[in-house]
Formats: C-alpha cells, sequence, structure tokens
C-alpha cells in the first residue's frame, strides 16, 4: 500500500516535501489520517481543530501549505465558511462529509474542492491519500487547453489548477500545434471544436502525426449537440470526448481516466523493456535502441560496445547460494547504471551486461571504465551476514563496424581475451589511439 502511493507519486518519498493542512476536530481521526497520509506520501502533515488557529497558521505561512483537508461537513452547519477561509487563501481543499447528498455535493462543486470523501468506511484514509498522492503527481503534468474563447479558457484553467496541474493555455489549432512541438511532454490537449484558422478535429489529425494515443491523450470538447462531432474527433484519433457545458465533476473523471491510461501504458513499455531482476534494461531494448542509434550515427560520433561479465559467477552460486548470487547481479546493475549514467546499461542474460555509449571521450582513453573495474574489485558486497567479494572482465570495441552486430561480435572476442588473460581487466584500445598509433608507424 505504502509504495502504491509513492510511485503513484511518481518521485522519490522525500519527508515533509510538500505542506498539508489538516481541518479536524475528531483528534483520533485527525491523528489516524496524519499518521497514514504521512508515512504513504512526502508530505508533513499540520493539525488545525479551530478556524481562528487556522486563519492565524495560513496568515503566517502564506506560502507554505499545498492543499487542505477538511472535516466533517454537514449542509447544516456553518462547516462552509471553513472553506470559503481556505479558498481566501488560495488553499484547494478536499472535504470529507458525513454522508453524500445531492444538496451538499452542489454546495461543495460550486466551492471549487478539489473532491469530496464521504466518511463512511474503513478506506477512507486511502482514498484522501490517493487524492493527496494523485494532487503532487499533477504538479508534474502539463496540460494544453487549446479554445478560442477566453471564457472558456480562463473555467477550465481555473478547475484544471484547483487540481495542481500545469496549464498552458492557446487560442487557436495552429499555436497548439507549436505549442505541442516545443513541449514534447504535454500529456493532455483539451480542444475545442469551433475555433478560427484550423478547427478541433483538423488540429487532432495534425497533432497525431506528432504524437501516438498513447503519448499524448487528446480530449475533444463542442457545445455543439450533433453526436455525429463525437465520433468525428473520436476517427480523427482523439481518445475522448466531452460536450460542454460540462459537468465539473464529470470532466475531471475523464481526464483522471484518459491520464491513468497513458500511464497504464507506460508501465506496460517499462515492463517490456526493463529487466526484472536487475531493473536495468533488457537485451531487446538494447538492440531495439543501439540498432536505433546506430542507425543514426554522424560520421565523426564515436560508439562504444562494452561487453562485461563476471568472473567466476558459477563460484558465488556454489559458495553462497542462488539467492546470493542474485543480489550479485543487482549489485553489479546498480554499479553500472551509476557509473554509465548517460549510457545505455542493459542485462544481456545470465551475469552478462552490455554498455552502449555515445562518450567521445572513449575515443582517446578506456579510464573511466577501468575505474568501473576497480571499483567492482574493491568493493564488497553483503548478503544476510555475508561479505562478498566479486570481479568483472570487459571488452571494448569503439570500432565502427557495418553494424551494431559486428560491434558487439568485437566487443564479445575481447571479452573473451580478457578472460582467457587472467579474468579483473579489460580488453581493447580506443580507437583514436589505435589510429594514431597506426600514423606513426606507416
Ligand atoms: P567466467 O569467469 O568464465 O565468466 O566463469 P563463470 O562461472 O562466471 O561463468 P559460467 O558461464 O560458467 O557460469 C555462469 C553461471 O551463472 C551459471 C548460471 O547458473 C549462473 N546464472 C545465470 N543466470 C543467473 C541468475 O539469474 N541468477 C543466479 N544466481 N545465477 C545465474
Ligand atoms: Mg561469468
Ligand atoms: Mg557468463
Amino acid at each position: 500500500m505504502q509504495n502504491r502511493h509513492v510511485r503513484q507519486s511518481g518521485r522519490e518519498k522525500v519527508p515533509g516535501q510538500y505542506h498539508v493542512l489538516l481541518f479536524e476536530q475528531d483528534d483520533e481521526f485527525a491523528q489516524t489520517l496524519k499518521l497514514d497520509i504521512e508515512q504513504t506520501l512526502p508530505v508533513e502533515v499540520a493539525t488545525v481543530s479551530a478556524l481562528d488557529e487556522a486563519r492565524t497558521l495560513l496568515a503566517e505561512n502564506p506560502d507554505k501549505f499545498f492543499l487542505s483537508v477538511t472535516s466533517v461537513v454537514h449542509l447544516d452547519s456553518d462547516s462552509f465558511e471553513r472553506i470559503d477561509m481556505l479558498a481566501e487563501f488560495n488553499i484547494p481543499a478536499i472535504v470529507i462529509v458525513d454522508q453524500y447528498e445531492d444538496e451538499l455535493r452542489d454546495q461543495l462543486i460550486k466551492r471549487h474542492v478539489i473532491d469530496y470523501v464521504v466518511k463512511d468506511t474503513r478506506s477512507d484514509t486511502t482514498y484522501i491519500c490517493d487524492l493527496i498522492a494523485r494532487a503532487i503527481k499533477n504538479l508534474t503534468i502539463k496540460v494544453l487547453v487549446v479554445d478560442d474563447s477566453k471564457v472558456a479558457q480562463f473555467v477550465i484553467e481555473r478547475e484544471l489548477s484547483l487540481q495542481k496541474f500545469e496549464v498552458l493555455q492557446v487560442g487557436s489549432g495552429i499555436e497548439a500545434l507549436s505549442i505541442i512541438e516545443q513541449y514534447a511532454d504535454i500529456r493532455l490537449v483539451l480542444v475545442d471544436y469551433q475555433m478560427k484558422t484550423i478547427d478541433g478535429v483538423t488540429f487532432v489529425k495534425k497533432a497525431r502525426e506528432l504524437y501516438p494515443k498513447d503519448e499524448m491523450s487528446i480530449i475533444g470538447i463542442s457545445t455543439s449537440a450533433d453526436p455525429r462531432l463525437a465520433v468525428k474527433f473520436l476517427k480523427a484519433g482523439a481518445n475522448d470526448f466531452i460536450a460542454k457545458p460540462f459537468n465539473y465533476e464529470m470532466m475531471l473523471c475523464r481526464i483522471n481516466q484518459n491520464l491513468d491510461m497513458l500511464d497504464a501504458v507506460d508501465y506496460a513499455k517499462h515492463l517490456s523493456n526493463v529487466d526484472f531482476l536487475s531493473n536495468v534494461f533488457n537485451r531487446r531494448y538494447f538492440f531495439d535502441r543501439g540498432n536505433k542509434i546506430f542507425g543514426a550515427l554522424a560520421e565523426d560520433d564515436v560508439l562504444t560496445v562494452m561487453m562485461m561479465d563476471i568472473d567466476f559467477f558459477k563460484n558465488v552460486n556454489d559458495v553462497y547460494g542462488h539467492d546470493a548470487g542474485d543480489e550479485v547481479i543487482k549489485d553489479i546493475a546498480t554499479k553500472l547504471q551509476e557509473h554509465f549514467q548517460d549510457d545505455i546499461v542493459a542485462r544481456m542474460g545470465g551475469e552478462e551486461f552490455a554498455v552502449l555509449s555515445l562518450n567521445p571521450e572513449y575515443y582517446t582513453s578506456f579510464e573511466h571504465i577501468q575505474r568501473f573495474r576497480e571499483l567492482v574489485a574493491k568493493e564488497v558486497v553483503e548478503v544476510k551476514g555475508k561479505e562478498i567479494k566479486y570481479t568483472c572482465s570487459i571488452g571494448v570495441s569503439n570500432i565502427r563496424g557495418n553494424d551494431l552486430d559486428e560491434m558487439m561480435v568485437h566487443a564479445d572476442r575481447l571479452l573473451y581475451k580478457a578472460k582467457q588473460g587472467g579474468r579483473n581487466r579489460i580488453e581493447g584500445n580506443p580507437s583514436g589511439a589505435k589510429q594514431k598509433k597506426l600514423t606513426r608507424s606507416v
């Protein structure tokens, strides 16, 4: 459960990174909720129970609080005062209600709260944590609103900002195309149909030449009552359609659903590209990306292929057990990723790894690779109280072959030579050095 929130937030858990104001009279519930939120999210919770107390805290710390959780709101009480006070300080609220009532819901929606939660099940805190996690995640999600009506732009922007999205706005399809070209990380576009220059459907067709449906979600919007318009949008490549005037909650549900779909696709892509044990790329990804990189090489680019293999790994398994062997595989993968940060690191199988690099320094020196070998040989891995030492051998080729396979075969041959030569060593020479030698000897 804890990990789920952290993964959803899409960032490392840093305690107290965000501040949440919890407005709650029930002390026991406040403590439970505070604990749950702080344990699962990078959030620090401040609790208050009275209006004056909250007002003073907010006045003294105007930019501190990211959002607030407010409980319990009844229709017949003065608890709306609290929500209005939070709005004064520009703090979006998640509201806990005793029970669902249409009238209460309408009052809350009118006040632009993030969402409301009915306090009737044990899953209350999970739902609240999920909402906070989503708001944190939304901070990094860019949404583009394309509408030639300033009023529509304002209304949509206000609702999206409440949910903490990063909102960009433009008034025409042409501008929108240039924006999505400029910002490849826009995840969602909300586009109106009727606009000058190009209409929403034409925008969708052109946008789809740049980004497929599973990379950028597009939702068409229109006041037209004609149901054929929704079909036109969807057939042009939109992911969804919403009719205006929209129900605010419905719009949010559709947005969240579309974003969740993109996340699910990303996660599936991640699973198919990454090795489950070592968490570095797998062989398939290495060749897919590697062949593309090879195909796009400029004449004076330096491409380097390293093949490395743990020495006497069978002994590690025999002496310490297969599980310990797995830990050693994870250890070298972590070290590789840290040492070759800008490069593609992949597990080719067993205890064999490959690194593909465009670093030009390898034209003249393999020193960085030597340092990796030394680091592996020097350090000790602790597995279940046992200290394991291991070494690795590396074959390095940066002599451009006809294709990536040829360079891999060359690097593999050099790796074999390193094994034959006694292990814990590197074979191969920087191609620049070799050329220099050749020139001198001529
Ligand atoms: P060399 O120095 O010549 O590379 O010797 P080596 O013992 O490392 O090489 P060898 O190829 O003889 O043995 C590799 C061993 O790695 C055999 C295999 O059982 C083990 N192995 C392969 N995949 C895994 C894995 O995922 N986990 C563990 N623990 N062992 C694995
Ligand atoms: Mg080996
Ligand atoms: Mg091997």
